[in-house]
């Protein structure tokens, strides 16, 4: 069995933890910014040191290839490099080193392949600066329109377009360079869980089958402003008691339904927001995953039942967005879980709450992801964390997969 280099992966998360260090522990990498950019400058260096031939695409994806033996479609794994603010050294990047490290080993150990091998960068996963979220994988897998993501506002300066970043980054290349049917073959994307499941169950690898579908509803409370030292409380419609009420009646009545149902109430604003006048208009969030659609739809069953109007005040609803689940391809599913056993690394399947580029990428090419654990579940901040022992461990099981993949594919 064929097993990456922990040193060489350990060097790799200590370089790419520097760009945007915050200096306690995580980094801010925001999409184009400088730190993203020398990140991505370090891939190329890296890539092209190994023998690898690195494009761009018009959206600025980056694309390290080394040349297969046979005329063949390209098998690419990758992932992100840019960061949340103040987020952690895992999220995203470990997809990057890990595909970096996968090739590299591959060129070390001299071990032949028929397809070519492609390490990805997207551009833009998190959309912390730049919204959307998965911008670039979406684009190119046809989610977006190209000419809406390039009038996207960046968050930190006023009027700074991502078309504008894009051009000045110095990474836009041809638009035939885009990932396609018709020059790859297959995804694998590694990442980290973001969540405590495969520690706690005492798993190294997660062969993801898919992602859970997701709605987002806000919910609407209008009542009356009045003042809060003359009005007697049976005469109030308090659009924040209403709210509360129906807050804590969404969260009984889920938690009757699967156990495995994620939801939360995350944003949450009242209006006036003063202490001495009865709030007048409360809106709250509703997000609900679950990767069974039934369940989904019994989460809108449930919201379509709430009455149009609690404690004297009118409640009204709407769907902010929503995400169908995704299905991701099972012979590689099968593969990734008969390469972890392959190692002896206790493997089990798991679906994916958050959204990854991967999922975009499943509708135009067979794809799945690997997990690795993630110390306490933490990720989206600075105390991410996934051992060198536990990352390797992974890309064993990358590397494994893409060499099966090669046997396996067309
Ligand atoms: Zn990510």
């Amino acid at each position: 069995m064929v097993h990456c280099s922990l040193e060489r992966m350990k060097d790799k998360i200590a370089t790419f933890s520097k760009f945007g260090d915050t200096g306690h522990g995580g980094v801010t990498r925001f999409s184009l910014s400088p730190e993203a950019l020398a990140a991505r400058a370090e891939f190329k260096k890296r890539m092209e040191a190994i023998g690898a031939d690195v494009v761009t695409d018009d959206m600025a994806n980056m694309y390290a290839t080394l040349p297969g033996t046979e005329k063949r479609k390209a098998i690419v794994s990758g992932s992100h490099l840019d960061s949340v603010r103040q987020g952690g050294n895992y999220d995203g990047v470990l997809g990057v080193m890990s595909a970096m490290e996968a090739l590299e080993t591959i060129v070390k150990e001299k071990i032949p392949h028929r397809h070519p091998l492609t390490a990805i960068v997207w551009t833009n996963e998190e959309g912390a600066r730049f919204e959307p979220a998965m911008m670039s994988s979406g684009v190119i897998c046809g989610k977006f329109t190209k000419e809406k993501m390039l009038a996207s506002v960046a968050k930190d300066i006023p009027g700074y377009t991502f078309g504008e970043a894009l051009e000045k980054s110095g990474f836009v290349g041809e638009q035939k360079n885009r990932l396609s049917p018709d020059k790859q073959c297959a995804l694998i994307e590694l990442h980290i869980e973001q969540g405590p499941v495969l520690e706690a169950e005492g798993y190294d690898i997660g062969a993801v089958d898919g992602v859970c579908g997701m709605v987002n509803y806000e919910f609407t409370f209008v009542g009356q402003a009045d003042h809060a030292g003359t009005t007697p409380m049976k005469y109030r419609k308090d659009a924040l008691y209403a709210a509360v009420k129906v807050i804590q009646y969404l969260h009984d009545e889920l938690d009757k339904l699967d156990p495995a149902l994620v939801y939360t109430t995350g944003k949450i604003s009242a209006h006036p927001n003063i202490h001495t006048i009865i709030p007048d208009e409360v809106k709250f969030t509703l997000d609900a995953r679950h990767y069974d659609p039934d369940v989904i739809r019994q989460v809108l069953a449930l919201i379509n039942s709430l009455p149009g109007e609690i404690v004297g005040c009118k409640v009204s609803y709407a769907e902010a967005w929503a995400r169908k689940s995704v299905a991701y391809d099972p012979l590689l599913v099968d593969t990734v879980e008969e390469c972890a056993k392959a190692y002896g690394y206790p493997c089990r399947r798991i679906h994916s709450g958050p959204g990854h580029d991967a999922q975009f990428v499943a509708d135009i090419l067979p794809t799945s992801m690997i997990f690795v654990p993630s110390v306490e579940g933490h990720s989206h901040c600075e105390l991410e964390f996934t051992p060198a022992e536990a990352c390797a461990k992974g890309v064993d099981v990358l590397i494994q997969t893409l060499l099966a993949l090669d046997q396996k594919l067309d």
